[in-house]
């Protein structure tokens, strides 16, 4: 008889939450501190989404999203989850770009732009000053008629080069470009410089255990291979889901699975008015990746100024199609150092990562698609020579994955790296105006993305969630 991943479910939850990625663990973990049933449903077979790991035989783990985040996850991470968590990040010092217009290492904040943009790049002091005054002034609620492309302009008038350098990470980050609303970039951009890019010592599998743990204590009912087919609404509103068969009722849905399918796959459009419906089909899905993880033979020594994300690119100029392209010419490397997991064996991996478009990998015949994933490996193994001389020499492991990898784990619609693209915002806050108990927490737009943007996004959900359960509930004395 097939195992019955909700054994012992109750029948009834306060709240249900669909997807176990960094937003949705979020506001699963607030809602159950404060006192709240919470049900957490994961279709995978373990818990973080994208923020997550695989292991290789030989003691290899491998992180897929876990390369750089800002220094604001320190503060969520104490606040929502626990000092322990917090305490386990830390800084990544070298940050390097090499590409045909300059090859520099940075720190990559505020201080040590402005030098590179003084002394090597020779812009005018006041011009780098008020750029980054204006990024940082930036909010939500700013004009959204300005795009990224225009805000460079003004400050940096046919500067490819200085574009490149402002843009080219922050592109990689979270997939915007220059035609995109200048707030995302400029919030984005902004929560780097303040401090610097950060990550977590001891790697993705240790940070999930310990969020898992933390939900635990606080009482959330998770479950794993538990995939929501349908979440039941009425006319009065959301009344609970559909997983593996089994009808569960409960008073709210959180929704962190990816915008497009909450709306078309799980709910359907015929609960939604027209206008609402017209609006979400505008919404555009943003784009997806290719990655290539290498694991290095145990004792192969990389010397650490090889960098530890390094923007590589063999383009001669920095424009958006060319990142996305599948002719590779940019290439992120991730450098997990031994000490990226202190207490496992001294390892170094290798991830080379790239922005992909989904249509370049479907459509593809068995052979074409594993001929393609050589192809993409070959490549990176050969880009990386550069960096790390003779490199096939040090690999043991090495192996790809695409759009649609991300796309089957993760069921985001054509392997969507970044959720939706700006505009899905709005329809994502709209939801329990649509449909009262529905709410969505998970990448849109680029602000709400990323690991950072994923977990502040949960929290600004749960305490939606929070406050509607309050109202029909005033005896609760607890709260968010
Ligand atoms: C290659 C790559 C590299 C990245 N690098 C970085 C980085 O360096 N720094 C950074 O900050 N961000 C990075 N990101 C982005 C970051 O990982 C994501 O933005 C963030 O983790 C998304 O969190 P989320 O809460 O939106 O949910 P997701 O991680 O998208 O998770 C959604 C969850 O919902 C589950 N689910 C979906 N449908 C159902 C259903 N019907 N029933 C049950 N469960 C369901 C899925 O299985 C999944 O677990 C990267 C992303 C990729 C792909």
């Amino acid at each position: 008889m097939p195992r019955d991943f909700l054994q012992g479910c109750a029948d009834y939850y306060d709240v249900i939450v669909i997807g176990s990625g960094l937003a949705g663990m979020t506001s699963a973990n607030i809602l159950g501190r404060a006192g709240h049933r919470v049900l957490l449903l994961e279709q995978h077979y373990k818990l973080g989404g994208l923020a997550t790991w695989f292991r290789r035989p030989g003691g290899h783990i491998f992180d897929i999203s876990l390369h750089g985040f800002p220094v604001g996850m320190l503060k969520s991470c104490r606040r929502y989850w626990n000092n322990d968590i917090a305490s386990r990040i830390v800084q990544l010092k070298n940050i390097r770009f090499d590409n045909p217009m300059f090859s520099l290492t940075t720190t990559f904040n505020r201080e040590d732009f402005t030098r590179l943009l003084t002394t090597d790049f020779q812009v005018p002091a006041q011009n780098v000053s008020d750029f980054f005054d204006t990024a940082r002034g930036m909010n939500f609620y700013d004009d959204q008629s300005l795009t990224t492309g225009e805000l460079f302009e003004r400050f940096f008038p046919g500067r490819e080069d200085v574009v490149r350098l402002l843009m080219e990470p922050i592109t990689y980050a979270n997939g915007s470009t220059l035609e995109d609303p200048a707030i995302t970039y400029g919030i984005v951009f902004s929560n780097f410089m303040a401090k610097g890019v950060y990550i977590y010592e001891g790697g993705t599998d240790d940070l999930i255990t310990r969020m898992q743990a933390e939900l635990k204590a606080n009482n959330v009912d998770c479950r794993i291979r538990c995939d929501v087919s349908r979440i039941e609404v009425d006319a009065s509103g959301v009344q609970g889901v559909v997983v593996n068969g089994r009808s569960i009722r409960c008073g709210c849905v959180v929704s962190n699975s990816n915008l497009n399918a909450t709306v078309f796959n799980l709910v359907g459009e015929d609960k939604f008015d027209r206008s609402f419906v017209d609006q979400a089909r505008q919404v555009r899905l943003n784009n997806s990746s290719t990655q290539v993880y290498m694991a290095m033979k145990e004792g192969t020594e990389i010397d650490e100024s090889t960098g530890d994300l390094l923007f590589s690119s063999t383009a001669p100029l920095f424009r958006t199609e060319a990142l996305l392209s599948r002719n590779i010419t940019s290439r992120t490397f991730s450098f997990y150092y031994p000490r990226t997991r202190p207490h496992g064996k001294s390892r170094t991996a290798i991830v080379s990562s790239t922005n992909a478009n989904f249509s370049d990998w479907s459509g593809l015949t068995p052979d074409e698609y594993e001929a393609s994933k050589q192809d993409l490996i070959e490549t990176t193994l050969d880009a990386l020579e550069k960096y790390v001389p003779n490199v096939r020499d040090y690999v043991e492991h090495v192996e790809a994955a695409t759009p649609h990898t991300f796309e089957h784990y993760t069921k985001h619609l054509s392997g969507a790296s970044f959720g939706t693209k700006f505009e899905g915002l709005a329809v994502s806050r709209a939801l329990p105006e649509q449909i009262p108990g529905l709410y969505h927490a998970g990448s849109v737009g680029i602000i709400m993305s990323g690991w950072l943007g994923a977990i502040n996004y949960g929290v600004i959900v749960a305490n939606d969630v929070d406050q509607r359960i309050m109202r029909s509930r005033p005896s609760l004395s607890k709260s968010c």
